[in-house]
């Protein structure tokens, strides 16, 4: 075998393990992804008839506040100044996110200031005072107050967890951010921009030495190609970012996941929406959302086709065998079988899980380049020096 490492999955995980191993201790790196592209969840390329950078498994926005991830991702590729926005469709009329100060007035047909708008809130947030609100409904009406909470929430809630917000818990909601000034820029974080020359020449970048090699459309459990568990579990070290429960044979269950799926529009027009994310809050349009690809890059205009626009329409449902996991479920239930998981892959010997379905966790990009900076000096390091 041709390596010192092997790391099953080229996501941002994994990329990220395998450049900190050559740069950091010099060792021959094998990647392996079942799919045909690096990059995992955040792979783009470009479509050839707009010119617009598609994002393949649904809108990817960098964003952090974490300065070691920051001054780590620019080693790679330069950031563009965009910042993300994002506007709703409600009742035929169009409100900006998140809930702010323009979207309050616009929908009482007011000119609240700061101080009269967060008094009106408060008052329709009063029918639950005093309460510790435990499922998602209440807790969105002690937040933003009933009529809010109805057109912009309610709905919108119940498309994308096929659940209604009575039986789902508060914590969905409780980051969401309602301002009473007219900000409305949907991150918070210090950094925020897209990868200069799309995704995917940004991946390309973090593993372009001669010691890292990569196999695609390869398959860890497929026991006809070299690179499989059972071959090389125990003989080398090994970073798994594949599903935890799917290492285990599901021996004990299977982890719950929701997923996304797209319907793509081409349309004869410059600009369709005017804005990259268009959400739905009302229930007679069947997606939550639809991405316009082309008005996340507003700096390649020369190279962009200015008679045809692209949009996917996002639609949401629990992920079923065959679908791409996207976002862990989290039941209780979940997190129970989750912890048995952990357990059995403590006894794995020198396999590292990472990544957000090794770990069954939602990160963002961000998050999961932190936790393999640290996992790469905690646990594999240490292992390579053996
Ligand atoms: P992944 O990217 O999923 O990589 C895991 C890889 O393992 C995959 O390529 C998979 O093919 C491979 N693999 C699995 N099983 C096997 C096997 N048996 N053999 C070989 N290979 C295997 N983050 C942000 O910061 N901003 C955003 O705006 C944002 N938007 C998102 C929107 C959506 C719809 C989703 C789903 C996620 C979004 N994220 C966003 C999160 C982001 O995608 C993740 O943080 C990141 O991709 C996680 O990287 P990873 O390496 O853990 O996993
Ligand atoms: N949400 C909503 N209406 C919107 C946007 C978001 O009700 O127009 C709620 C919804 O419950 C969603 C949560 O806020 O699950 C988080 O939404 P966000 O867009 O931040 O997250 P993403 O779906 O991209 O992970």
């Amino acid at each position: 075998m041709d390596a010192d490492l092997v790391v099953v999955g080229a996501g941002l995980f994994g990329l990220t393990v395998a450049q900190q191993a050559v740069e950091k201790t010099g060792a021959r790196v094998h990647i392996i992804d079942v799919r045909d592209h690096i990059g995992g969840n955040a792979y783009s390329y470009k479509d050839e008839e707009t010119g617009a950078e598609i994002h393949q498994y649904g809108a990817h926005l960098f964003h952090t506040s974490n300065a070691k991830v920051w001054e780590y991702v620019n080693r790679f590729t330069e950031f563009t100044h965009y910042t993300h926005r994002v506007y709703t469709t409600h009742n035929g009329e169009v409100f900006p996110l998140p809930i702010n100060l323009g979207t309050i007035n616009q929908f009482f047909h007011s000119h609240y200031t700061p101080e009269q708008a967060r008094n009106v809130i408060a008052e329709q947030a009063g029918e639950l005072a005093g309460t510790d609100p435990e499922n998602l409904n209440d807790q969105g009406i002690s937040l933003i107050g009933r009529p809010l909470y109805e057109a912009f929430i309610k709905n919108y809630t119940a498309k994308q967890w096929q659940t209604d917000p009575s039986e789902l818990p508060a914590s969905i909601i409780k980051r969401l951010p309602v301002r009473f000034n007219y900000d409305n820029h949907y991150f918070k974080d210090t950094w925020e921009g897209l990868p200069k020359d799309g995704y995917t020449a940004w991946f390309e970048r973090m593993i372009d030495d001669p010691r890292i090699s990569v196999s695609l459309s390869t398959d860890f459990f497929d026991p006809s190609q070299p690179w499989n568990r059972d071959a090389l579990v125990g003989q080398v070290p090994v970073v798994y970012t594949g599903p935890v429960d799917r290492y285990f044979d599901y021996q004990l269950g299977e982890l719950q996941w929701r997923t996304v799926y797209f319907k793509e529009q081409r349309y004869n027009e410059d600009d369709h929406f005017g804005c990259p994310v268009m959400n739905f809050s009302d229930p007679d349009v069947p997606y939550t959302r639809a991405i316009e690809f082309k008005n996340f890059n507003p700096e390649r205009y020369d190279q962009l086709n200015h008679e045809r626009t692209v949009v996917w329409e996002e639609y949401s449902r629990f992920a079923r065998k065959g679908d791409e996991p996207y976002y862990p479920i989290n039941t209780a239930a979940d997190r129970s079988l989750y912890s048995q998981y952990k357990e059995l892959t403590e006894q794995q010997p020198q396999v590292v899980f990472g990544g957000r379905l090794g770990t069954y966790a939602y990160y963002d990009m961000h998050q999961v380049i932190n936790s393999a900076l640290i996992a790469f000096d905690k646990q594999i390091e240490p292992m390579l020096k053996n």
